[in-house]
């Protein structure tokens, strides 16, 4: 049985075989790229896929935006004006609400 390797092991083992690929390719360079080209220039359907498919990957996510105006919102659909116009329009015992508050707020800043 072969004795346990040490994790020196495996990265001098690592380094060694990046030295020998990385001469390989040194050493075959044009042949690999002009491979590479043919290999492209026959699958452009495939490397169309290939590239979309690593933009979705790494595109960054889309920023959630208001529904009514498009502003940036950290969350919910709406942003905090036209959520309130929303509950407004479509509440009516939120505008109820609301609106007395409101009533009174302006009572009591008149001194009433
Ligand atoms: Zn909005």
């Amino acid at each position: 049985m072969a004795p346990p390797r040490r994790p020196d092991d495996d990265a001098a083992l690592a380094r060694k075989r990046a030295a020998y690929f990385r001469g390989y390719y040194e050493r075959h360079k044009a042949e690999i790229l002009e491979k590479n080209r043919k290999w492209g220039a026959e699958h452009k359907d495939r490397l169309k896929a290939l590239r979309q498919a690593r933009r979705a990957q790494t595109a960054p996510p889309e920023p959630a935006a208001c529904v009514d105006c498009a502003r940036p919102v950290p969350h919910g659909p709406r942003c905090r004006n036209c959520h309130a116009r929303h509950r407004y329009a479509t509440d009516p015992d939120y505008r109820a609400r609301r609106l007395a508050s409101t009533r009174r707020w302006l009572e009591r800043r008149a001194g009433g």
